[in-house]
C-alpha cells in the first residue's frame, strides 16, 4: 500500500493510494476507531496515525495549492433556484477569481458526484453536509464549503475540520428579514388575516371568530437573542410589548431595550407569545417538547422561524388538539427538506404529520421564506462571493466557521 505523496492529495490518486485514502478517511471520520481500523487492515496504528496526520495537513495544503493556481476557484452551487442564480450572477459580474456552475439538485450522498473537479461548493439550508458527504467532497477534490445561510446545523463541523475543509457561512445578512417575518406570523395569526381576507372576498363581513389581542402590553418570550432575536426585540419594543428573553449569552443591546433575561422555564411559564431564534444543535433539539408545552400558559402562541427540529412536531400537534397551544406559526419544519422550495401542488404529499398541521385553523405555515427579502438576497450573494474571493486569493475568509 502506498503512503501519501509529498504533495499529499493534490496528486490524482493512483489505484494503490485510493485504498489508502479510503482508510485514512475512515480514521478521520471515527478517530476513536483508528486502532481497530489499523488492526482490521493489517497495519500498525502508528502508521495509520502518521498517514492520517499527513492527509489532514494535505487538506489545507490542497486548498493553498488551489489558491496558488491562478487565484481562481471553481464553485459548484447546489439547490439553486432561478432567483439565486440571478443574484449570484449579478454579484459575480466582472469577477476574475470565481467561476460558478449552478445545479438545481440538492447536495446529498446521491448527488455529490456533481462536485467532482470543483474547488468549492456553495450550499443552502437543506443541503446535506454530514460526515459521509463531506468525505465524498474531500475525496473529489473539494477544499472549501461556502454556506449561503446563517445556520449550519446541516453540517458536521468536526468532520469538516478533520478533513481540512474550509467552511464559511453568512452570519449577519439582514437579520431584520427573518425577524420581520416572525412579526408577520404573529400579526397574521393574532388578527386572523387570512381567514378575514377570504371572508371579505366572499362578501362575508362578519367578525365572528376574528377576535385578536393587543400586542401592546403583551408578554413575549424570545428564545435566542443573537442577531435575529435582537432585531425582533427592537421591533416588539416598538409595539410596547413586555419582553422576556432566554439566551446563555445575554447581550447589552437587548438589556438596553428593557428586555429582561430569565431562565427558560420562567419564560415558558410567563410568555403569551414565544418566538424561537436559537441555532439548532444537540442542546436545542426538541427544545419545545411535551414537557415545555405543559409549562406554557393555555392558548400560547408559538412561533418558529429558527429550524424545524427546535420543536417536537408531534408534541405540538397534541398541544394544538388540547388547546394548550392557541396559535402556531411556522416558517420551518422538521422534515422540510423533502418538501420546501419546490412546487409540489401537483403531487400527493405523503407527510401525514405536515398535512395534519395544515388542518388546524389556528396554524399558519410558510415555506422557509424568513430570509427571502431583496436586501437579504443581495447581502447573501455579496458575502458568499467575498469569502470565496478571499479564499481564491489565499486570504483567510472573513466568515470562516471555527469549531468551538
Ligand atoms: P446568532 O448566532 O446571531 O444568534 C443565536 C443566539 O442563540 C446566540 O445569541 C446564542 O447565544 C443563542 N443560543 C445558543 N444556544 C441557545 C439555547 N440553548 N437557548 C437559547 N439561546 C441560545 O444567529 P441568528 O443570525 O440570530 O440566527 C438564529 C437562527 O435563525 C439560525 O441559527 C438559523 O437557524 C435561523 N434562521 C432562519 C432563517 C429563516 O429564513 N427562517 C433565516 C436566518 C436564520
Amino acid at each position: 500500500m502506498a503512503g501519501p505523496s509529498s504533495d499529499g492529495i493534490s496528486e490524482k490518486p493512483s489505484k494503490e493510494n485510493v485504498d489508502l485514502e479510503a482508510l485514512v478517511l475512515q480514521a478521520l471520520a471515527a478517530p476513536d476507531r483508528l486502532e481497530a481500523i489499523a488492526r482490521d487492515n493489517g497495519i500498525t496504528s502508528d502508521q495509520l496515525r502518521k498517514w492520517t496526520e499527513a492527509y489532514r495537513d494535505a487538506g489545507a495544503e490542497r486548498l493553498r495549492a488551489l489558491q496558488a493556481r491562478e487565484g481562481r476557484l471553481s464553485v459548484a452551487m447546489f439547490s439553486t433556484q432561478a432567483y439565486d442564480r440571478a443574484d449570484f450572477e449579478r454579484a459575480l459580474a466582472g469577477s476574475e477569481s470565481l467561476h460558478f456552475r449552478f445545479f438545481r439538485e440538492r447536495l446529498t450522498a446521491e448527488t455529490v458526484d456533481l462536485a467532482q473537479g470543483f474547488d468549492a461548493v456553495c450550499a443552502f439550508v437543506n443541503d446535506r453536509l454530514d460526515a459521509d458527504v463531506l468525505e465524498a467532497l474531500a475525496h473529489r477534490g473539494v477544499g472549501a464549503i461556502a454556506l449561503r445561510c446563517a445556520g449550519f446545523n446541516n453540517l458536521d463541523l468536526a468532520a469538516a475540520q478533520r478533513l481540512g475543509l474550509t467552511v464559511t457561512r453568512v452570519p449577519g445578512y439582514s437579520p431584520e428579514a427573518p425577524a420581520e417575518h416572525a412579526l408577520a406570523l404573529i400579526l397574521a395569526l393574532n388578527r386572523k388575516l387570512i381567514r378575514s381576507h377570504r371572508r371579505v372576498a366572499e362578501g362575508n363581513f362578519s367578525l365572528h371568530g376574528l377576535l385578536g389581542f393587543n400586542l401592546y402590553g403583551t408578554t413575549v418570550g424570545i428564545v435566542g437573542t443573537g442577531r435575529i432575536g435582537t432585531a425582533l426585540a427592537r421591533i416588539l419594543n416598538g409595539f410596547g410589548c413586555r419582553i422576556l428573553a432566554y439566551d446563555p449569552e445575554p447581550n447589552d443591546a437587548c438589556r438596553d431595550l428593557g428586555v429582561r433575561y430569565v431562565a427558560l422555564d420562567e419564560l415558558l411559564r410567563a410568555a403569551k407569545v414565544v418566538s424561537l431564534h436559537c441555532p439548532l444543535n444537540s442542546s436545542t433539539h426538541y427544545l419545545i417538547n411535551a414537557e415545555a408545552i405543559e409549562k406554557m400558559p393555555e392558548g400560547v402562541m408559538l412561533i418558529n422561524t429558527g429550524r424545524g427540529a427546535l420543536v417536537d412536531t408531534q408534541a405540538v400537534i397534541q398541544g394544538l388538539k388540547s388547546g394548550q397551544i392557541g396559535y402556531l406559526g411556522l416558517d420551518v419544519y422538521e422534515q422540510e427538506e423533502e418538501l420546501f422550495f419546490e412546487d409540489r401542488s401537483f403531487e400527493i404529499i405523503t407527510d401525514d404529520v405536515f398535512q395534519r398541521l395544515l388542518t388546524f385553523p389556528n396554524v399558519m405555515i410558510t415555506g422557509h421564506q424568513g430570509f427571502f427579502t431583496r436586501q437579504a438576497l443581495d447581502a447573501i450573494a455579496e458575502s458568499v462571493t467575498t469569502n470565496l474571493t478571499q479564499i481564491a486569493r489565499g486570504q483567510s475568509p472573513t466568515d470562516a466557521i471555527e469549531a468551538r
